[in-house]
């Protein structure tokens, strides 16, 4: 059998791995001056905003919350179809997660159904960029502006994706990256948040770390409940290598994604009923490539057969989050947000990552065809 073809692999090279080695040996090698100059690099990529880096895609977006003054009492709309994380941090700082379902043809959040979602307490949006596909940015922020939201973008999987020709993160109001081990960018774990001002950042700042500020040689006070966030330099170290490093992924993965439309050829779609993903080739950074399965074909059978008889690896991206038990606890159930619980029952993640190459693409893709039987 073939060699196993996994649904993605980190791009990790030799001089990457030689830089941790340099900075391990440095004998500083927590939060230091490799964060610094990564987070002054992600600075300059979104075009001069104030960042900070973190150690993870999740506690970003709760501090940005925080950072917003949004708590008990307060609603947050977000999408049903993302990464637990996105809405457990809005249960973390003790406001009520709202779900609006989301467009079947983007797979991210519908923005009309955001509108409607809408009360007197709501106080913010938490649009996802799934796959790197952008949620549109124009019909997000004249929502914000008209009903006076703040918008968290969980743009955890949109690095180096475009909004118009506009970088996501170098405008907006608060936007969060993930450089988790599967992200297009990553730090080992990690993630920075997009702010506003230096404001913003001083206090993101003191949230990352204990609350603490500090002052000439000896000065310290805290005066906020912060926490245990911050990169280290190891972490940094690898992130400043993968950025540089950005285009030519990106670019790769764009080539990827072509190769497979034009593998799985015009009539995929309407041969098997599977749907494709939109294809877009202006704004996403093309983080994976995700296909809906039939109806009526089991989800698990054609990843099992995918893996047993064809050696590739799929991935599911992502179980609908308002039917797991702890949110069916908070009153959630089946019906409610139907394209959410049609979509994610049959997406399946496709291998996609930067070294593997066209032939490989040929392969999942007969795969695909061998599995839905055509
Ligand atoms: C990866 C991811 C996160 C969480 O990031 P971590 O760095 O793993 O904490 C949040 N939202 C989305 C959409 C993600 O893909």
């Amino acid at each position: 059998m073939s060699e196993f073809l996994p649904f993605t692999r980190p791009y990790i090279d030799e001089e990457t791995i030689a830089a941790v080695g340099d900075v391990l040996r440095s004998g500083w090698i927590t939060s230091g001056p490799k964060v610094q100059a990564f987070e002054k690099a992600l600075s300059e990529f979104f075009g001069g905003r104030p960042v900070r880096t973190f150690n993870s895609g999740t506690c970003t977006m709760e501090i940005a919350l925080r950072i917003a003054g949004i708590g008990a009492g307060d609603e947050v709309i977000t999408t049903p179809i993302s990464w637990v994380a996105t809405s457990n941090i809005i249960i973390e700082v003790g406001a009520t997660p709202v779900f609006a379902d989301i467009d079947p043809v983007t797979r991210n959040i519908d923005l009309d159904k955001v509108e409607a979602a809408i009360t007197p307490r709501t106080k913010a949006i938490i649009p996802v960029d799934l796959s790197g596909l952008p949620v549109d940015r124009d019909r997000l922020y004249a929502i914000a502006a008209k009903h006076n939201l703040r918008v968290v973008e969980d743009a955890a999987q949109a690095i180096g994706a475009l909004w118009h020709g506009k970088r996501i993160g170098s405008f907006g109001d608060f936007v969060s990256f993930s450089f988790q081990a599967n992200k297009n960018l990553t730090t080992t774990e990690g993630g920075c948040l997009v702010l506003n001002n230096e404001e913003e950042a001083r206090l993101a700042e003191k949230y990352r770390l204990q609350g603490v500020t500090r002052t000439g040689f000896d000065g310290m006070d805290v005066d906020v409940l912060g926490g245990k966030y911050n990169m280290t330099d190891v972490a940094a170290v690898i992130g400043l290598n993968q950025l540089a490093q950005l285009q030519s992924i990106t670019a790769r993965r764009h080539a990827l994604a072509k190769h497979y439309f034009k593998t799985f050829g015009a009539d995929f779609e309407q041969l098997t009923g599977a749907q494709l993903p939109v294809a877009d080739f202006e704004h996403s950074n093309w983080h994976m490539f995700e296909i809906v399965l039939p109806e009526g074909i089991k989800r698990a059978d054609f990843m099992a057969t995918m893996k047993e008889q064809h050696n590739i690896g799929c991935g599911v991206h992502y179980p609908p989050i308002h039917l797991f038990q702890m949110y069916r606890a908070r009153g959630f159930k089946e019906g409610m947000f139907p394209v959410a619980e049609s979509v994610g029952s049959r997406i399946v993640t496709l291998p996609l990552f930067p070294r593997m190459s066209e032939a490989d693409v040929e392969r999942v893709v007969g795969a695909v065809r061998k599995a839905l039987s055509i």
